[in-house]
Formats: C-alpha cells, structure tokens, sequence
C-alpha cells in the first residue's frame, strides 16, 4: 500500500493530526500529506498519535490540495454530503477493492477540514466522492474515525487479497494433472466404499474443487498419486 496517502485538508486541531496518523500506522499505512494545516506541529497531534509519531515527522506539507496530489492518478475525496458538483461516488469498501488492481499508481484519500468539509474546488480535483454509509439524519463522522474506517478496508482488503493471491509458477501443477489425481482419488473412494453409491457424483465435484483450488506444483501431485497408489496395493 506505499502508494497510497491520506491526505488531510485545512485541519483545524492538531488532536485530530495526532489521531489520523495512529489510524494509518494501525492499519500499515505511512504517507501523511497535510495541506495547510492550522494547528501543527502541536502537542496535542504527538500525543494523540500514541508512538506513530514517526507518521507525523515523516508528513509532507502543502500550501495547496492541487500541489499535494499533482502526482497522482486516482484522487478520491471523503465526504459525507452530497455536493451540486456531483461524482460517482464509491463506499470505502468499493474503493479498497479498487487500489488491489492499481498497485502501480500513485493514489491520494482526501479528507476535509472539520468544520465544513470538502468543497466543490476541493472535490474537483477528485475523481470520485467516497462516501461513509450512516444514518441519513447524522452522517458527519469525526474526522479521524473517517480516515480509520476507510483506513481499515484497505488493510483489510489487501490482507485478503495477499492470503487468497494465486500464485502460479512454472512449477504449478497443470490442470490436467490434478485431474489425473482427482480421477485417482476418485477409484480409490470407490474400492473403499468411501463414495455414496447412490450420489457418486456428489463427492467427485468437492474433491475436484479441493484439488482446484490448491497451489500444488507437479511434484507435490506426483507425491499424493505415488503415495495413494502404494496406499492401494
Ligand atoms: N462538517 C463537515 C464534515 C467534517 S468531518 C461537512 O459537513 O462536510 C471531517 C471530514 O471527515 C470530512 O471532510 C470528510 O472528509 C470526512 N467524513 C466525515 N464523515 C464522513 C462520511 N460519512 N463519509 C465520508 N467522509 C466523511
């Protein structure tokens, strides 16, 4: 995700600079961009970071939203309303979908100031609204529970897609070949009765999608089949 960075518009407490950067460092995020900042550096942003004080050293700062994400191909801006200047809008979740496929981009979340948002300027430079779902009547979240809630999908989308990733080598079994194994098992849960003679079928389906969904290389399949067959005899 370092090519991901929060970027904070025209913050008024430093509090919130402080809160924003151990949302990111909990979540493995690091690049900080403060667009004029109030209040800051402050007391009250270092300790309200609770130790990601690196995230708050390491901050670049801008004197304009334009500046902070002229290198950037993917601009998202956070807010709760809905503006004249209307862009697709995107829920946190659709957007840490979206970066699992641009992995090579830089890619900029902004937020705005507490007080009143991001505006219409702010928001055209974006490419879509990111909206936080709430109840209609009271949507305005604070704003570093925002940056944690959109913060959290990404972590959690890029570990998901991290653990389910396949990863196919020129080592990777070929289709034919689990099938092989699977036709394998198969006669072999037929001798042993392990089949439901009335639902054959059933069985032949889960374990071909056991065997499917595996990473085996050609030799862990050699392995199982070598391993079955002397099981057999
Ligand atoms: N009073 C401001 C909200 C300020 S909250 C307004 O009405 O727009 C500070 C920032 O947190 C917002 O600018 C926005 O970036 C983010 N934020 C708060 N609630 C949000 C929500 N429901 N969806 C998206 N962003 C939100």
């Amino acid at each position: 995700m370092q090519n991901i960075r929060i970027v904070l518009d025209q913050t008024s407490h430093g509090g919130n600079i402080g809160a924003v950067a151990r949302a990111m460092k909990n979540m493995d995020l690091y690049h900080l961009y403060l667009v004029n900042p109030k209040d800051y550096p402050s007391e009250d942003a270092t300790a309200r970071s609770s130790g990601a004080d690196d995230i708050l050293r390491n901050a670049q700062i801008f004197s304009s939203l334009k500046d902070a994400v002229a290198d950037c191909q993917y601009v998202i801006g956070a807010s709760a309303r809905a503006r004249e200047l209307s862009l697709p809008t995107i829920t946190p979740r659709e957007f840490a979908n979206d970066t699992l496929a641009l992995m090579n981009i830089n890619i900029a979340c902004v937020f705005g100031n507490e007080r009143v948002g991001l505006e219409n300027r702010q928001l055209a430079l974006c490419n879509k609204q990111l909206i936080i779902p709430t109840q209609e009547k009271f949507s305005s979240l604070n704003l570093a529970m925002a940056v944690q809630i959109v913060c959290y999908e990404l972590y959690t989308a890029h570990q998901f897609d991290q653990k389910h990733a396949i990863t196919a080598t020129d080592e990777s079994a070929t289709s034919g070949e689990k099938e092989s194994l699977v036709e394998f098992i198969e006669e072999l849960a037929t001798e042993v009765k392990f089949s439901n003679p009335g639902q054959p079928k059933k069985l032949s389906v889960r374990i071909r999608q056991i065997v499917s969904k595996s990473n085996f290389t050609s030799s862990e399949v050699s392995l199982m089949r070598g391993f079955l067959k002397n099981f057999k005899k």
